[in-house]
């Protein structure tokens, strides 16, 4: 079997390691960051990203590190409720809890960590590692995230925009508010559009919270620990007394600020022996909520056709054929919830879930 190379140790990336591992097909995965190194946000995933997860992790580990959500509830900003819906298998886990569990499976020396891997200038089509040696592979499947270096340097002409929402999300530790929440999704609206918060239970100790901003309207920044809090505050502040205590009890230091980017139009997903997978074959807006998903079912779905075709091309032209058409719906509706968020509530169609569905 030909040597694959996989850039990039998130979702995508790891999901594809699993898939390989189970198929007994060689690789070798390389990582930027630092292995405990982990960014403090998390998930929501479908059922059909479970389904997908099911086939390489333990479902009754990862049951444990994460949460069913049973209902979703719509608010006011103050705590009126404005629509509720039973959910059907959306589960919450932290990024840090599934990674871990993913990388669980991959022996230590079939990953680098700290190894941010580069195109070769001179030679396109050529991946090379930070101390300049040309990595030795068939198949290089690239999986290192929406800002993919790598897909930039392939395709020259690349437009990506800046999304009209940002977003401020954190994980903190406190049991009281996670018990009272319990299996809720509890989403707050302000009533003009453009600026909601979220929250959710993600373990019987840990709760995340999501705020989502129309940047023409807000000004979220990379800024210091303190002033962010300063900020959260003095927008969310006169909100539901829920929303201001989350807000006063959290610890700023690992918040996330995503600065949503999307590629104006999506690249083909291979050229030559580089496939891409996840994000970086297309990034997808915060609305959707299958980024999981998507990266798990491009893995599976690559690992299909690498087993079932002798020819790499006929290979990656199957998996663009069958997975193309899905994300381009999920972007789609992606836009159309992204659009309902800018409107005044009023405006809004009733009952949305914020998750794309095919
Ligand atoms: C705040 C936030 C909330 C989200 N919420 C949800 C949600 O609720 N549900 C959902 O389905 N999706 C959600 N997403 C999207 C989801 O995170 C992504 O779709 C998913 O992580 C894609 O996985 P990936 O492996 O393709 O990319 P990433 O998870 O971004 O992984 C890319 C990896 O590549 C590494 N890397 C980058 N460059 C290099 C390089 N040159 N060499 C080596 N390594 C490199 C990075 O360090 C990283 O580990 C959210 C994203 C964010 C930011």
């Amino acid at each position: 079997m030909k040597k694959i190379a996989v850039v990039g140790a998130g979702i995508s990336g790891l999901s594809m390691a699993n898939y390989l591992e189970k198929y007994k097909i060689d690789y070798h995965i390389y990582e930027r960051r630092k292995k405990k190194d982990m960014a403090g946000h998390g998930f929501l995933i479908p059922k059909e990203g479970l389904d997908y997860l099911y086939q390489i992790i333990d479902s009754h580990l990862l049951h444990k590190k994460g949460n069913f959500l049973k209902k979703y509830t719509q608010y006011s900003h103050t705590g009126k409720i404005l629509a509720e819906k039973e959910l059907d298998h959306v589960f919450a886990i932290s990024r840090h809890a599934l990674i871990e569990l993913l990388a669980q499976n991959i022996s230590q020396e079939k990953i680098t960590y700290e190894e941010t891997v580069i195109p070769d200038e001179l030679q396109n089509g050529l991946l090379k590692l930070s101390n300049g040696t040309i990595i030795d592979a068939d198949i290089a499947i690239i999986s290192d995230g929406s800002r993919s270096r790598i897909r930039k340097q392939l395709f020259a002409e690349e437009t990506m925009n800046l999304v009209r929402e940002s977003e401020v999300v954190n994980i903190i530790q406190n049991k009281d508010i996670a018990q009272a929440i319990e299996n809720d999704f509890m989403k707050f609206h302000h009533e003009e559009g453009g600026l909601t918060f979220g929250i959710l239970k993600l373990s019987e100790d840990s709760i995340l919270w999501y705020s989502q901003f129309d940047n023409q309207k807000f000004s979220v920044q990379e800024c210091s620990a303190g002033n962010l809090r300063k900020y959260m505050l003095e927008v969310f502040g006169s909100w539901h007394p829920l929303v201001s205590e989350i807000l006063m009890k959290s610890d700023y230091q690992n918040v996330h600020v995503w600065s949503v980017y999307e590629l104006e139009k999506l690249h083909p997903f291979y050229k030559t022996n580089i496939v891409f997978i996840g994000d970086a074959a297309h990034p997808l807006i915060p609305f959707t909520s299958q980024g999981v998903t998507s990266a798990l079912k491009d893995a599976f779905i690559l690992t299909k056709y690498l087993v079932e075709e002798k020819n790499i091309q006929q290979a990656f032209s199957k998996y663009e054929t069958e997975r193309k058409p899905e994300i381009e719906t999920h972007i789609h509706n992606g836009r159309a919830l992204l659009n309902q968020f800018l409107l005044p509530l009023s405006q809004q169609t009733e009952n949305i879930i914020p998750i794309s569905y095919k």
